[in-house]
């Protein structure tokens, strides 16, 4: 799918927003990018399928490339084909998917008080309880084979699959969005996503560009990640795309797999900016703050 960056995506852009009815220099002047740069040779990379639309859906319809990671639940079937399925009615074909199998561990880092790792973020001594119970439950009748390791060891096998996959698949990237340095919400391999990425950029050297959206657990772990060396202009504000987002979550849940509350509301704009260096996590100190669309609900 490489060949596809080669394409000049980004000509009809001005025309496509001007479609949904925005006027992009309101939102672009003073963002320091022009939005012909940022979508040439772009790619949004999704941990998993629904998180281009929850995340990105202002430039969905406008980048190159989305590249999904994780597809399969080893422990959940349906919803893995559900996904399948999902990824083939999706209305652009510049969707696929890297096959990689969920390493679960959701809900497995300690939110208190978070560690990022090389391979993404510490789970936490409980949680590690939690992942041995897991992965009891879940060894009982497997024969030996990658499903019968612990939750924390398929997260560090998948963070060297997941490297070695996008390393090819983003060799021509210019402008790479995805997942930020808290996970949104906080699921581990979100922030997976986003160590993979960083690493990336540095041997690639590819813009790399996060989402803003944060929630009641990550916030605290947000507010530390603050580019000191830059001024807060960085950031781009754009509108969302709710109609196509409408149409894609139906798609998810006509094929029983939309994983996200079945009432969300888009919020109004993504705020996407130049992702920080994975160790930039600031504990105190006087910083400008970005702008965070915060997801404060059960
Ligand atoms: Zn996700």
């Amino acid at each position: 799918m490489g060949h596809r960056l080669l394409m000049v995506g980004c000509i009809c852009a001005r025309l496509l927003y001007k479609s949904q009815g925005f006027r992009l220099d309101d939102y672009l002047e003073g963002a320091g990018v022009e939005l012909a740069e940022l979508l040439k040779k772009s790619v949004i990379v999704a941990a998993h399928p629904d998180d281009e639309v929850l995340w990105f859906s202002s430039i969905l319809a406008d980048v190159d490339e989305v590249i999904i990671c994780y597809n399969d639940l080893f422990d959940d079937a349906k919803t893995s084909k559900g996904r399948k399925r999902a990824l083939a009615e999706f209305p652009h074909d510049n969707i696929s998917s890297l096959d990689i199998m969920e390493s679960g561990v959701f809900a497995l880092a300690d939110w208190e008080n978070p560690i990022p790792s090389a391979y993404g973020i510490e789970l936490n001594q409980a949680g590690r309880r939690v992942a041995v119970k897991r992965f009891l439950r879940q060894a009982k009748g497997f024969a030996l084979t990658k499903k019968n390791l612990t939750p924390t060891q398929r997260y560090e096998r998948n963070y060297e699959t997941l490297v070695e996959k996008l390393r090819v698949r983003l060799a021509l990237a210019q402008n790479v969005f995805g997942h930020n340095p808290w996970g949104e919400y906080g699921h581990e391999e979100h922030i997976q996503v986003f160590r993979a990425l960083s690493q990336l950029r540095e041997e690639l050297g590819f813009k790399l560009w996060v989402s803003s959206y944060a929630s009641k657990e990550t916030l605290q772990m947000a507010l530390g990640y603050v580019d000191l060396s830059k001024p807060p202009k960085n950031h781009i504000k754009l509108p969302t795309n709710k109609k196509l987002a409408a149409q894609i979550m139906k798609i998810y849940q006509r094929n029983d797999c939309w994983t996200w509350f079945d009432d969300w509301q888009w919020f109004d704009h993504d705020i996407i900016m130049e992702a920080p260096a994975p160790t930039a996590l600031e504990t105190w100190g006087q910083h400008h703050l970005f702008p965070l669309n915060v997801i404060l609900r059960k």
